[in-house]
């Protein structure tokens, strides 16, 4: 039996990874589960899959996850620290499935067990990159990538030389507004922003999709996975998000990765990894299909995509930064008080900023200052809108 722990269970990757794993009980004992505002189901998957542990990152839901446990033999806790602690308890595969900066802290104490770390949460390399690439390595913890983009590249990588790689290409489908005329972005709303037109994602990452702050981050993430320089990184518009990724190798061979766009591709692949095993995801009959469909990404339509290479120019506490601005400008979004385009524009507020800022550049990477670096950046767009708004 393999030890699991699922951290953001209740969320749609974590959701997607409990529907494999409910899929073959006997094989997995599940040892901690975590979750946030969504209580109930924490406790039902939790009692159902028999977990030792469940953990609501909400300290003042600890009350409602223990009354949702009762008669149950599952241990509740509570809050960041609690989530950090499940990180610890052991087990040989880890989901890291937190959406946003708050997936770093136990992502490192579960590399700092020896763990493999099934890797949803893109924010984590993207804010601590060689951080968590040294952990992992003094640790002798392995990485896999479960971004649907970053496992199709893992596995077109399969027996080859990375060195033998010319450039990495993903895919983006071009999100929500991709066919929207450009002057009506500006008065885009969150619920338009919400809808992905392929993909069945959390509302965070699909709001991102639409902007292309998400595929920013992944091109920061392809950088700090495999190691690739930023001039090596493509991004490529398919819309119909099957082909999630292409290697060019220096003899001008390109492997594509193709599939259903289906999260439970990567995460099944990152569950049985080295094995191929079955998934029940649907098969691509491509003369349906009949057509793929590539373009270069307008820049002007995505002005998130270009800042990801401004980022790994900068280095070092940039990309901390870059996530966290995303994240607040999303916040802010979210809420209504800033326009869609105008979380792009308070982002580049923010890094100019962090240029500007003494000694910050050149900080050394710990995770304390991973963390007060995040901890400005959102500070400082709170700044820029109020500013805005004044
Ligand atoms: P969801 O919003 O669906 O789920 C997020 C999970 O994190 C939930 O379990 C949520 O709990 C929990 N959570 C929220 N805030 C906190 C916090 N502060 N501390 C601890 N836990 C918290 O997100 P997704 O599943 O869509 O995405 C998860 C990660 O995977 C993200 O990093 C995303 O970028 C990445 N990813 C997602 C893909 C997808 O298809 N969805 C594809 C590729 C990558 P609750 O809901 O109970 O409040
Ligand atoms: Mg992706």
């Amino acid at each position: 039996m393999r030890r699991v722990s699922i951290f953001g269970a209740t969320g749609s990757i974590g959701q997607n990874t409990i529907d494999l794993i409910s899929r073959a009980p006997s094989d997995y004992d599940v040892v901690a589960l975590t979750g946030g505002a969504n209580i109930q189901k924490l406790a039902n998957d939790a009692r159902r899959l028999g977990a030792d542990l469940a953990v609501t990152a909400h300290e003042d839901k600890l009350d409602d996850l223990r009354a949702a446990l009762t008669g149950s033999e599952v241990e509740a806790a509570a809050g960041a620290n609690a989530i950090a602690e499940a990180a610890t308890r052991p087990a040989d595969w880890i989901m890291s499935a937190i959406v946003g900066s708050a997936g770093l802290a136990p992502g490192i104490e579960a590399l700092k067990q020896g763990s493999t770390l099934a890797l949803a949460n893109k924010e984590t390399l993207v804010c601590a990159g060689s951080l968590v690439m040294e952990t992992a390595k003094a640790h002798d913890a392995r990485l896999l990538p479960v971004d649907s983009e970053h496992s199709a590249v893992f596995q077109a990588l399969v027996g080859e030389d990375i060195t033998a790689v010319e450039r990495v290409i993903i895919t983006a489908s071009g999100g929500a507004f991709r066919d929207w005329p450009m002057e009506d972005l500006v008065n885009a709303t969150v619920e338009q922003a919400s809808s992905h037109p392929n993909w069945d994602m959390g509302q965070r990452i699909t709001i991102d999709s639409a902007s292309m702050f998400n595929k920013a981050l992944e091109v920061i993430e392809t950088r700090e996975f495999f190691s690739v320089s930023p001039t090596q990184i493509e991004v490529l518009v398919h819309p119909e998000s099957i082909v999630h990724a292409m290697v060019g190798y220096r003899d001008g061979a390109v492997m594509a990765h193709m599939g259903a766009p289906d999260m439970r591709h990567a995460i099944g692949y990152a569950l049985h990894w080295p094995e191929r095993r079955d998934l029940p995801v649907d098969r691509l009959d491509l003369a349906k299909i009949g057509q793929l469909n590539f373009k270069a990404p307008d820049l002007k339509r995505y002005p998130a995509l270009k800042l990801a290479w401004d980022v790994m120019e900068r280095g070092g506490l940039a990309g901390a930064v870059f996530n966290a601005a995303k994240e607040r400008a999303l916040d802010h979004f979210i809420a209504r008080r800033i326009s869609f385009l105008d979380m792009a524009d308070a982002v580049a507020a923010v890094l100019d900023r962090f240029d500007a800022s003494d000694g910050l550049i050149d900080a050394p990477m710990t995770l304390d200052n991973v963390h007060q670096t995040d901890h400005l950046a959102r500070q400082w767009v709170d700044d820029t809108v109020v500013e805005r708004a004044g």
